[in-house]
Parts: structure tokens; C-alpha cells; sequence
């Protein structure tokens, strides 16, 4: 006989634990409507790109479930990514007291490289929470002084603005800010866009990148400290989230070909786009030598407690819900990945959640099946901004997603250059996470 193990307290949807002979422990939603689709029969079927699932197999420690990019699951019902975060926390000690002498050291190294030098290290900041603590924990905890650098793509919500600017006042911390070309870079966004990639916000991601490499570059900073965190973000797959420069310029191109931006193929003239090429990213690594450390893979951290000691000491605010200080990153993850690809990224913080405890598996279960928030007008903003007609935008949403392997892309490059990848990545050179996800096959 199955177990079964009722959740309270979702209004919206029931979930129930089954364990399953073959499949393992399984969730599945029964009764009430579900927006993935007609759960009242049972079925579970979740937008275009899971037809015909009549269940779906969650990990029995996350709720990240079979659909989820390259995932496994072992005998025990554990998924291959929260295996990953396991094997993460154990090399870098992750909260323990190896981690906080791994941490230390890596700090003393900051200090001293910083001597003589205008800044110990570049910050990149957004607003959010991780960034934003991290300027905190820069200045208050580790005495380090900071530079904080902010790609502006010019879809800012207000409040994010606010907050860097509470933030840095607070700690202290000067701004070295890149505004982007609002035209270049909404041309961009609408070749992504209209040529169907789930990639939509690719050329921030990027752009980002680079702009912390080359503003080290400038003010000869040795260390770049970055506010990821895998254990309340865990590790994401890469079938839904591949950028090089080479992917932009060739989606770009494509998109100006087809007359669907304008006849002007080129995205760096001008240097209206900083777009990181090849020759870029490995001239920054190899001779440029700025190291990245990503400080809270190695501290006990959570985004709550971020949050309350962000608030009390600053005029820091919480958005309330995922990646919203941005409207292209808003309505990248609540309307265009969920609507057109079926995929939902909070699976990601609620599934890290579930691993610190923070939230059960069933809680977590029953929020991500709740439609996620969206904010008042950010659909008709999205295509104001971008001059995209209602029909457009309908036709657009309803076409067949396509994948970044059908474009030029560097893939291939990193494979080949693996070797040196590795070892810049052993140097910090280049992040452990973009060699893994980027140069193997
Ligand atoms: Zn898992």
C-alpha cells in the first residue's frame, strides 16, 4: 500500500506524498486546479513542454522533479543536484570551521594583494539580497575595502536603485556604475525575444561579466568577490542557461537577417555593448589575473537572516519575492520562462530552502505550484519598452521555444581550450562553475 502523507494549509492545491514502487517517492498533485493544467483528474500536465505526464518524480530531499535538466536520482530518491550541493559543502566546508580557515586565508590574501592599491576588491552589486550583504559583510566583518560595480541595463525598478544606494551609504562603499545603451541593449532583448531562446536576459548576464573584469582591469583590483550562493541558490543546469558572446552576436545576427530588428547586425560597434568575445575573456584571465572568490560558498548562510540584519542596519528592502529588482529579470522569470517554456527557476531557492530546513518539502511543493507573482504592468511595459504588439506578443509566446545549441556559440571552443580552463579555473582565474557547466562535453 502507498504512503500517503496529506499537506495543510495550500488553499490553492493538494499536495500528496505517494511512495511509489517503481518510481521512488513520488508528489503528485490531486484535486483542486492547479496552473499547470487540469489537476483534478489527476493529471499533471505542465504547459507544452511535459505533455503526457500523469505524475512527476520529486527528489525525497528537494522538490526539484524529472523534468529538471540532466537530473538523476539514486537509489534513495535523492537527486543528482542535491547530491552536487553536498559534494560543494564538503570541499569548501561550507558553515563548519574549515570553511570560515579556508575563508580567512582567502581573506589575508585580499588584504595583502590590496596594498598599495586604490581597492582590495570589486563587488558587484544588484540590489539584492547576496550582493548586498556581501558589501556588508565586506566592510563590517573582513575590513576589506570594496569597490562596488553595477551593470545598468536600464530596466531597474526603482526600488533596487533605492537599495544600492542605501547600501553603499551605509557601508560606505563607492559606485562605479555602467549604463548600458538603452537602444543596444533593448535591440538586443528583442532579437532574444523574437527569435524564441529561453535565454532572454543573456546579454546582462554577460555584460555583467565583463564589466567587472574590465573595471578591475582599470583600477588594478586583484580579487572580485561574487554574491552566488549554492546553498540557497543551488547549481542550476545548463540546458536552460548557456551565454557566450559568440550565442549573442549569432542570435543577434539571425534576428537582423530575419528584418525583425533592424539591418544592423553587429552588437559591439561603438562600444555601445560590452560584449565579451573569446579573445576577451581569455586576455582578461591569462594576463589581466584577476581572482574570483564567491565567500559564501565557504559561511552558513541564509537569505532570511540577510535580510533581517540588511533591514535593521540600513534602509535596505526585501522585494518580496525572486529577482524582481530588474523588470527584464521579472518578467524573464515570472512570464517568459514559465509561460513559454514551462520552466519555473523557483524550484531553485525553494528546493535550497528544503535542504537548509528552512521550509518543508510540502510547503515548498505547494508554493512553487502557486502561479508565480507578477507585478502590475510589467507585461505592457515589456512591450512598450520594446515595441512589441499585442498579436506579436501572443504569436511569439505560443511559437516553439528553440535552443542555443542551434546557434554559433562557443561551445566548441571551451571544450578544446579545457585544459587551460582548468588551469586558470585551479587559479580562480576563471570560475570553478564555468569550467564545469562550460568545457566539458
Ligand atoms: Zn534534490
Amino acid at each position: 500500500m502507498p504512503r500517503l502523507l496529506r499537506s495543510e494549509g495550500s488553499p490553492y492545491t493538494e499536495v500528496v506524498l505517494r511512495e511509489h514502487a517503481e518510481l521512488g517517492v513520488c508528489l503528485t498533485i490531486e484535486s483542486a486546479a492547479s496552473w499547470f493544467g487540469n489537476a483534478s483528474t489527476g493529471e499533471l500536465v505542465r504547459g507544452a513542454q511535459s505533455p503526457g505526464f500523469d505524475w512527476v518524480k520529486v527528489c525525497s530531499q528537494c522538490i526539484y522533479d524529472h523534468r529538471v535538466g540532466g537530473i538523476t536520482f539514486g537509489s534513495n530518491g535523492v537527486c543528482s543536484y542535491c547530491r552536487q550541493v553536498d559534494e560543494l559543502s564538503a570541499v569548501y566546508g561550507t558553515g563548519s570551521a574549515a570553511g570560515e580557515g579556508k575563508l580567512e586565508e582567502r581573506l589575508q590574501q585580499i588584504r595583502s594583494d590590496g596594498r598599495g592599491r586604490p581597492f582590495d576588491c570589486i563587488i558587484g552589486v544588484s540590489g539584492g539580497t547576496d550582493s548586498s550583504y556581501l558589501i556588508r559583510m565586506a566592510t563590517r566583518q573582513w575590513g576589506l575595502r570594496p569597490l562596488a560595480v553595477h551593470y545598468d541595463n536600464t530596466w531597474n525598478t526603482a526600488t533596487a536603485s533605492q537599495n544600492i544606494a542605501e547600501v553603499l551609504s551605509t557601508y560606505q562603499v563607492p559606485l562605479y556604475t555602467y549604463v548600458v545603451s538603452h537602444l543596444q541593449a533593448d535591440r538586443i532583448f528583442r532579437a532574444f525575444f523574437l527569435i524564441g531562446v529561453p535565454e532572454l536576459d543573456a546579454s546582462t548576464d554577460l555584460g555583467y561579466a565583463y564589466t567587472l573584469r574590465k573595471v578591475a582591469s582599470q583600477y588594478r583590483v586583484r580579487h572580485i568577490l561574487e554574491g552566488h550562493s549554492f546553498t540557497t541558490e543551488g547549481v542550476s543546469p545548463l540546458t536552460n542557461n548557456y551565454f557566450d558572446g559568440k550565442y549573442i552576436q549569432s542570435v543577434v545576427n539571425e534576428a537582423a537577417q530575419n528584418n525583425l530588428i533592424g539591418s544592423e547586425p553587429k552588437v559591439a560597434r561603438a562600444n555601445e555593448y560590452p560584449l565579451m568575445t573569446l579573445a576577451r575573456f581569455l586576455g582578461h584571465a591569462a594576463f589581466r589575473k584577476a581572482k574570483f572568490t564567491r565567500p559564501l560558498w565557504f559561511m552558513d548562510y541564509t537569505k532570511e537572516a540577510a535580510k533581517e540584519v540588511l533591514a535593521r542596519e540600513s534602509g535596505w528592502r526585501d522585494y518580496g519575492g525572486h529577482h524582481l529588482e530588474n523588470r527584464m529579470t521579472a518578467f524573464f522569470h515570472s512570464l517568459y520562462m514559465p509561460k513559454k517554456f514551462g520552466v519555473d527557476f523557483r524550484n531553485n531557492s525553494l528546493s535550497a530552502a528544503c535542504r537548509q530546513g528552512i521550509v518543508s518539502r510540502e510547503e515548498a511543493w505547494a508554493r512553487y505550484c502557486k502561479e508565480p507573482y507578477i507585478e502590475d504592468g510589467l507585461r505592457s511595459y515589456f512591450q512598450m519598452r520594446l515595441g512589441i504588439s499585442n498579436k506579436l506578443f501572443e504569436d511569439t509566446m505560443k511559437a516553439d521555444g528553440r535552443s542555443w545549441n542551434e546557434f554559433d556559440t562557443y561551445k566548441r571552443d571551451f571544450e578544446r581550450l579545457a585544459p587551460i580552463f582548468r588551469f586558470l579555473a585551479k587559479r580562480d582565474r576563471v570560475t570553478m562553475s564555468f569550467y564545469l557547466k562550460y568545457c566539458q562535453k
